[in-house]
């Protein structure tokens, strides 16, 4: 589970427990359940996981706000947590900014005033505030608001301020919690954008939490994909959605179909050949978890996963070769980039993604295929969700 990474690292977790007692029903939680992680400088890692799963718990271990059971943690080099040494400074004492799902900002207070405040704290010149303060408005895209109270702003135009005040202060490790939830999907998509941007001129370091697989995937350089207070899979975006380690990182990252499969043997130099409920399937060896690819002898009980946007329809003069199917088209829905078709094949259904213009309709008997290189294979109990 931990993943070292190259050079200085700005966040070190190590072997991270912090439990809860619950109040009622007295049971325990587990929300970080012996995680280590690393952040490298200027590094953006993010924490996806459902709710609940101990994302948020995980950042306030990091931030000060939890003290944890047992573990260490270590933040520009200096450690700010060990259970052993008996280490633990407080938030204020630790070199990082948080910013939260909820704004959070003085509403008695013009919003050059929110921004300028960390760096107040920080005693910094009138002058000094000035430049930094007119920066990073630039870089949020909030010029002409400077004198404006947070109340007089969109939902999105407060969180720009909530961002330019987390990053003013020059922190060398941001802590994110949500913070484009409460905003709507266009300005949602236009921040992270601002964000990305920003994180590439100011280079801070950050942990960032979200349950948005997209969120995840569109800023992190690694995505910590969490389960009940345990790293599933750390990795690039690429990495953990062409090749999932289980079915919950499948599952949680993206649509699957998912069958039952048994390994029946081998074809050719590199195929696999499985038995599934819609016949003969074929998968590549290299798209086998190194898990599933262990037990890959004969009659091993697997899933045969695959991506709905890698299943094409196929025309009838291509029709042939492995992985083929006749389908009955059973739902179609049109979402203009793309049509999503729920087919059945046999006594299954799979999701066809397609993204030709033509569109098929209920009904509609059709020829499926999807590549051996494009499907994978997984244990069936590996990390399913408890
Ligand atoms: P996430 O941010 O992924 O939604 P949280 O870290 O907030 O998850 O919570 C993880 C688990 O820990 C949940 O089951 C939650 O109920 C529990 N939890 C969080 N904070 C406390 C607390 N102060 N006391 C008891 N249980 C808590
Ligand atoms: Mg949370």
């Amino acid at each position: 589970m931990a993943t070292a990474t190259s050079g200085t690292a700005a966040v070190e977790v190590r072997a991270l427990v912090k439990r809860f007692q619950r109040v009622n029903k007295g049971g325990e939680v587990i929300p970080v359940n012996n995680v280590s992680l690393d952040v490298a400088e200027g590094e953006m890692v993010v924490l996806l996981g459902p709710s609940g799963c101990g994302k948020t718990t995980l950042l306030r271990c990091v931030a000060g706000l939890e003290k944890p059971e047992s573990g260490s943690i270590t933040i520009g080099g200096k450690e700010v947590y060990n259970s052993d040494r008996g280490v633990f400074l407080p938030p204020e004492k630790r070199p990082i900014s948080m910013i939260f799902q909820s704004y959070a900002l003085w509403p008695h207070m013009l919003v050059e005033q929110n921004i300028a405040y960390p760096l107040e704290c920080q005693g910094l010149s009138k002058a000094e505030i000035k430049e930094r303060v007119g920066a990073v408005v630039a870089m949020v895209g909030l010029e002409g608001l400077e004198r404006q109270y947070p109340g007089q702003l969109s939902g999105g135009q407060q969180q720009r301020v909530a961002l330019a005040r987390s990053v003013v202060a020059d922190a060398k490790v941001v802590l994110f919690d949500e913070p484009l939830s409460n905003v709507d999907a266009k300005v949602r998509a236009s921040l992270r954008i601002g964000l990305a941007q920003m994180q590439d001129k100011l280079k801070f370091s950050a942990l960032y939490v979200t349950h948005d697989q997209i969120e995840a995937m569109e800023l992190a350089d690694r995505i910590a994909v969490i389960n009940n207070g345990v790293i599933e899979q750390l990795g690039g975006a690429h990495e953990i959605y062409e090749r999932p380690h289980n079915l919950y990182v499948a599952n949680f990252i993206g649509s699957t179909n998912s069958l039952k499969a048994r390994v029946v043997g081998r074809e050719g130099p590199d195929l696999i050949v499985l038995e599934t409920p819609i016949g003969t399937a074929h998968v590549q060896e290299r798209n086998f978890t190194p898990d599933a690819l262990r037990g890959h002898e004969r009659d091993t009980e697997a899933m045969f996963v695959s991506r709905p946007e890698r299943w094409r329809i196929v025309a009838d003069d291509e029709v042939g070769g492995v992985n083929c199917w006749r389908g009955i088209i059973e739902t179609t829905l049109y979402a203009g980039s793309h049509t999503e078709y729920v087919v059945r094949i046999a006594d299954e259904t799979v999701l066809v993604w397609s993204a030709s213009g033509e569109i098929r309709v209920a009904g509609d008997s059709v020829w499926l295929s999807v590549l051996p290189s494009s499907a994978f294979v997984l244990l069936p109990s590996s990390g399913v969700a408890a």
